[in-house]
């Protein structure tokens, strides 16, 4: 089998050269495990914050160990309960092709009908139950609510769109760092308004899409975007704080918003939320997910890049820019 190791912590934007693939023999399941190959690999941004810097202290990715991630993969051999040949199975044994582990490493996946297997890392995975969570307990949506999200065209954000507009939005206004990307947004996914961050000031840009103002901002980037979004907000307006992608990079903390103050004014709450902790939402989730893509009501795009060779190309472009949709290495 073949895996990716961290070889040595990134300043700034990762380099290839961070990266070793090694090749490595697996051992045969033992008693109680399980041997799966693997079909899809997760790329996601949280990965970087993982890798760290040259500063210890937070908690990374080992140095020259096997890195971890999302993965959907077939179960090959099996000396476990539970587990058979040909089962889908969904693990945080990504970043490579196969692997051998306990049984309770892996979740059994149903398929649905007309959805790639990939799904299970986006629209039926921890992506999409990131933006339900999100937009329904954390911000509290509510019908005849204005909503903005940023980073609108990625994995969360377009499938935070579209749901917000079916649990009742009134207006969705996106971000995006692309033409493309925008026209994307309001021809595709039924955002009413979306803007390109690259090409002007967001807090004018998102000003004049939303003259007046948003209940809901579902924050993927930080930064100026949340800077933005707290003007933006009206009286009791709620912020979701899911991710802050614009600072990933820093090995400094970018400063904080300078508009703190106007909490106070609109008594506003901004929250944020990690979705391991409200996998009690997972089963509800997972049945309101599945009827929206049955009906056709949510669609979705994948970036796919090739091959286990491509998986940091993948991860790269991710952090770049380059995916439309959620992002994922076809094995
Ligand atoms: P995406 O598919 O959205 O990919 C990342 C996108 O971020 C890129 O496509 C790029 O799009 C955009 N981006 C990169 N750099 C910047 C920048 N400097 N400013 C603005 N946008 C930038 O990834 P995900 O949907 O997986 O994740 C989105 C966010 O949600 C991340 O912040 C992630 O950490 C967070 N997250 C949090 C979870 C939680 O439990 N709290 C769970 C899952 C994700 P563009 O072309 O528009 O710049």
């Amino acid at each position: 089998a073949q895996e990716w190791q961290l070889g040595s912590r990134p300043e700034g934007r990762p380099e290839p050269a961070d990266f070793r693939l090694v090749e490595r023999e697996l051992p045969a399941p033992d008693e109680g495990e399980v041997l799966v190959r693997n079909s899809f690999l997760s790329v996601d941004p949280y990965m970087r914050v993982l890798m760290g810097s040259a500063q210890p202290g937070v908690p990374v990715y080992p140095l020259n160990r096997p890195m971890t991630g999302g993965a959907v993969g077939m179960v090959v051999a099996s000396r476990a309960p539970g587990l058979s040949p040909g089962d889908l199975v969904l693990s945080d044994l990504g970043w490579r092709t196969a692997a051998v582990a306990p049984a309770r490493r892996f979740t059994r996946l149903e398929r649905l009908p007309g959805v790639p297997d990939s799904a299970f890392l986006g629209a039926l995975g921890m992506t999409g139950l990131s933006a339900y969570v999100g937009l329904t307990r954390i911000a509290q949506l509510e019908p005849g609510d204005r909503v903005f999200i940023s980073g609108a065209a990625g994995a969360v954000g377009s499938l935070a769109g579209q749901m917000a507009r079916l649990l009742g939005a009134k207006e969705v206004i996106g971000s995006a760092g692309s033409e493309e990307k925008v026209a994307y947004l309001t021809t595709e996914l039924g955002f009413s308004v979306a803007f390109n961050y690259k090409a002007g000031d967001v807090r004018a840009q998102l000003a004049q899409a939303a003259p007046e103002g948003i209940e809901v901002y579902l924050d993927n980037v930080g930064g100026d975007h949340l800077e933005a979004a707290i003007d933006a907000l009206t009286l009791d307006g709620r912020a979701a704080l899911c991710g802050a992608i614009s600072g990933y990079h820093l090995s400094e903390p970018p400063p904080g918003p300078r508009n703190m103050i106007e909490l106070v004014k609109k008594r506003l709450t901004l929250r944020g939320f990690e979705v391991g902790d409200h996998m009690d939402l997972h089963p509800r989730f997972a049945r309101q997910m599945g009827s929206w893509l049955a009906e056709g009501q949510i669609t979705f795009r994948e970036t796919v890049e090739h091959g286990i060779t491509g998986a940091v190309d993948a991860f790269l472009g991710l952090l770049d820019g380059r995916n439309t949709g959620k992002a994922v290495v076809q094995l």
